[in-house]
């Protein structure tokens, strides 16, 4: 007879980063944005009348999605939201991905792909990198596949693959899903929003956690064809009606609201990553072309997991991925000025004990 233990799921989850606490860190781990949202969020959550929580939120979330669809210029029957683009992400594979041949993505990318193939059974099949971390196009085209998933720019190498190459993978697989996923692409790159008009199959994936600095309200969406977004409408309505709760549907959208606030602090942060791949490059690391809100570096002469553990003393909190090909790796978000100093100061103590 079945044990309890045989009727239980056995799956290996995604792993996100830590979230420590302690009033003197510097946490550059997650890539969370360091500056607080934009002003008009806090006035949109002081002006909130709780006395909505009483009754359930829209179905589906129309406020929000007007406000992004007004946004980029498309049509709401265009947009879906999400509780952060890994919801949205999870719709879609369940969604999209339904013909039984293996989908493609990259052997490096973000690693709950894998997790959401694996949970709903879905094979796929991990294209190689090239020698410099890129994504060669050709692994996309005229190889048989049930779909595609490329981050864009790439996480966790920082890397942008040019839109015409996107572009020419959205070509070559016209009858079925490709997903570009834009978690990044504020901070460099080109969106592939522009090739939606003339390509149905195409969904792109964003969030507001990085760019907008509201990773703890939750707020994800993809913009696709009519066609593709009724489909992930009906799968949301097979397991939560609501999944967007009454306050990330009344202030998300006032971030979207100050593009000022919204360039200036973006281009704070793309400042503040060339002051940080400088100051490594100095103490000798190897550090990737970078297009997001983090820098993939190496040093060739020091482990990086003890990079990690003796900046982890310091409550000094940054990413590594231990397994090949990217072990030598350590990811940086690009914190505030300050923040990166300080990270710099201590990767000079460390690198010269060493
Ligand atoms: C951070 C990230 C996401 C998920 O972000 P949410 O907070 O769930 O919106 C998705 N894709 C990539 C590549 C990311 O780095």
């Amino acid at each position: 007879m079945a044990s309890l233990a045989d009727n239980l799921r056995k799956i290996d989850p995604y792993v996100a980063g830590e979230q420590p606490n302690y009033p003197d860190m510097i946490k550059l781990n997650t890539n969370e944005n360091p500056y607080p949202p934009a002003p008009g969020v806090l006035a949109a959550l002081e002006a909130f009348d709780s006395g909505v929580l009483r009754l359930y939120p829209s179905t589906d979330a129309s406020k929000l999605r007007k406000a992004i669809a007004g946004y980029h210029g498309v049509s709401e029957k265009q947009v879906f939201v999400g509780v952060g683009s890994d919801d949205v992400l999870a719709n879609i594979f369940q969604s999209c991905f339904n013909s039984g041949i293996p989908i493609l993505f990259p052997e490096v990318t973000y690693s709950f792909y894998r997790v959401w193939a694996n949970l709903y059974g879905i094979s796929y099949r991990l294209t190689p990198m090239r020698q410099d971390f890129t994504i060669d196009k050709k692994d996309y085209i005229g190889n048989e596949n049930g779909g595609v998933v490329i981050a864009n720019p790439n996480a966790p190498t920082s890397i942008f693959m040019p839109l015409e190459d996107i572009r020419d993978i959205v070509e070559a697989n016209s009858e079925r899903v490709v997903v570009i996923d834009e978690a990044y692409v504020d901070f460099g790159g080109e969106s592939a929003l522009a090739l939606l008009d003339t390509h149905p199959n195409l969904v792109v994936v964003r969030t507001f956690s990085k760019s907008r600095s509201l990773a703890g309200l939750r707020i994800g969406y993809a913009v696709a064809s009519e066609q593709i977004i009724a489909t992930m409408e009906s799968v949301k309505d097979c397991i939560n009606s609501y999944p967007m709760n009454c306050t990330a549907i009344e202030v998300g959208a006032a971030s979207l609201d100050d593009e000022a606030y919204f360039r200036g602090r973006i281009e704070a942060i793309v400042k503040t990553r060339a002051v940080l791949t400088e100051g490594l490059k100095k103490l000798g690391f190897t550090v990737m072309p970078s297009s997001a809100n983090f820098v993939f570096a190496s040093h060739p002469g020091i482990d990086a997991g003890t990079i990690l553990s003796r900046l982890r003393q310091k409550h000094i909190y940054v990413r590594h991925f231990n397994s090949e090909p990217v072990k030598d790796y350590l990811r940086i978000t690009v914190g505030t000025d300050e923040q990166v100093d300080r990270l710099l100061a201590a990767l000079k103590e460390i690198t010269d004990e060493i």
